[in-house]
């Protein structure tokens, strides 16, 4: 090993948070000596475990506890909040920005290091719809699932209050784009809630509800197969979810949402969950990337002909091994990601040794969604299940693989409460503005963010 390997963790997600846990534990003894070092850049100084999103979004699970504070379980790492903006890796330098360096109006930072390990994931895969930059919200945050279900139950609370039959229609139409497992996850869950809370407005029914689900495919949640896709579809419109296949938004501008066979619904709820494209900053770098805008990687998480550079997650094209056919790569989800990072923490510590590496392979067991409390679908290990079963192994798996002793505890705690309790139901959209109140009692001008809206504050 070399006399001192730097090595930069560009990340604290999935790949981030899990490459570090592992190269901080193999590294003990370099790091205790001062021959290695770890340090980790993320925006927040937390890893959001997103599965759990929907479940954050319904109320069964409180926010803090769908994240993990990198701080506690990366004791030996120096973990910087702060946004990587560029890579030279020629040069081994990355130019990072933090709350500091904006706040002091030096400029960005530049790092230097031996060994980087790129993960800044995906971002929403927008399209240049109208209307959809100003008035849609994205499923990918913990601060979107939040403000989403305070959204949702302000838009009861108007119904509630208003003499307008318009304002009341568009206030209880929710539109989300995108049938992947955020977007049916997103909607199941937070329809669930808002069906259970109608029944403490003396004016608002379930049915006075619209929900749409808009997907431009003609099937959803690919990732659990045609049969259980057909099933869900059935399942949502059961509950009078309209689902609309081979169906795309076309504008949402002026609080309308028009789709492509002609129907218009004016609402103020548009959610984006139509796919992720690979984080803007990979192309700020000078490593490969393949059509698509991911880093090209080897089977044993190097990035294609580049040295000392290691890549995984949705941000990584990583050859699936397993695959029959060839060229294939693997899916960007978290099975693969936690996955991934493992292998690619053994393969540092193995280059740093001089050891060969190993190569990444893992054949995908399949998924499970939940699409409400008691409510789900499962295909995994080549099982099918439906319903209630299918949710029980919803929660039992992600209750397994939730990161930490402690999460698992708090949110074992957390379902067990809410089992013996009714369901929360309240909306703390103005946790977002805490200051309003004293900006009017001071004599201020409240904030101008419009109240109505799910980016904006609710
Ligand atoms: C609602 C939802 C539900 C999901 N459910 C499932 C599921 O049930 N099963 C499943 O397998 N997968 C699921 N996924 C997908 C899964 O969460 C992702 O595939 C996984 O998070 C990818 O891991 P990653 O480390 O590549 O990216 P992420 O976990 O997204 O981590 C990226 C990290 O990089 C940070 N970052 C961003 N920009 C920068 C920058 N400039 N500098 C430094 N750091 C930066 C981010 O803040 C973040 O911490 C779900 C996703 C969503 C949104």
């Amino acid at each position: 090993m070399k006399e001192r390997a730097r090595i930069l963790v560009v990340g604290g997600g999935y790949v981030g948070m899990y490459t570090a846990l592992r190269l901080q534990r193999k590294l003990k003894p370099e790091l205790g000596r001062g021959e290695a070092e770890i340090t980790v850049v993320t925006p927040d100084p937390y890893m959001t475990y997103q599965p759990f999103l929907p479940e954050a979004a319904a109320g069964s699970i409180s926010p803090r506890h769908v994240v993990v504070p990198l701080r506690r379980v990366l004791p030996h790492c120096r973990v910087v909040v702060g946004e990587v903006t560029a890579v030279n890796h020629a040069k081994r330098t990355a130019t990072l920005t933090t709350l500091a360096t904006d706040e002091e109006g030096t400029g960005p930072e530049q790092l230097t290091y031996d060994e980087i390990v790129l993960a800044p994931g995906s971002v929403s895969r927008a399209l240049p719809i109208p209307g959809l930059a100003e008035h849609a919200i994205g499923f990918k945050t913990v601060e979107e699932a939040i403000g989403l279900r305070n959204h949702v139950i302000e838009q009861l609370d108007i119904a509630s209050s208003t003499r307008d039959p318009a304002i009341r229609d568009a206030a209880l139409t929710f539109v989300f784009v995108g049938g992947g497992y955020a977007g049916v996850e997103a909607l199941g869950e937070l329809e669930d809630m808002a069906r259970y809370t109608t029944r403490y407005y003396h004016n608002v029914k379930p049915e006075d509800m619209k929900w749409i689900l808009v997907e431009a495919s003609d099937r959803i949640l690919p990732e659990v197969g045609p049969d259980l896709g057909r099933y869900t579809v059935s399942e949502l419109r059961r509950r009078n979810i309209e689902v609309r296949l081979d169906t795309r938004l076309e504008s949402c501008a002026d609080r309308v949402a028009v789709l492509s066979d002609g129907a218009r619904f004016p609402t103020r709820t548009v959610v984006w969950t139509a796919g992720v494209k690979p984080h803007p900053l990979l192309a700020a770098t000078d490593l490969p990337r393949d059509e698509r805008g991911r880093l090209k990687c080897t089977p044993e998480l190097t990035i294609d002909g580049a040295t000392h550079a290691w890549a995984a997650g949705d941000a990584a094209a990583v050859p699936d091994v397993t695959a029959a056919e060839p060229g294939a790569n693997t899916a960007p989800n978290a099975q693969h990601a936690v996955r991934q990072a493992e292998v690619l923490a053994e393969n540092i510590v193995r280059s740093l040794h001089g050891e060969p590496l190993r190569t990444y392979s893992h054949k995908y067991v399949g998924s499970v969604a939940s699409l409400g409390l008691h409510k789900g679908v499962a295909h995994v290990y080549g099982r099918k299940l439906k319903g209630y079963p299918a949710w029980f192994m919803h929660r039992a798996y992600h209750l397994s693989r939730v990161p930490t002793f402690n999460r698992k505890a708090r949110v074992l705690a957390e379902w067990t409460l809410a089992g013996l309790f009714k369901r929360e139901i309240v909306s703390l959209g103005s946790l977002e503005h805490p200051r309003a109140e004293f900006e009017l009692a001071a004599g201020g001008k409240p904030s101008d963010e419009s109240s109505d809206d799910p980016k904006g504050s609710s």
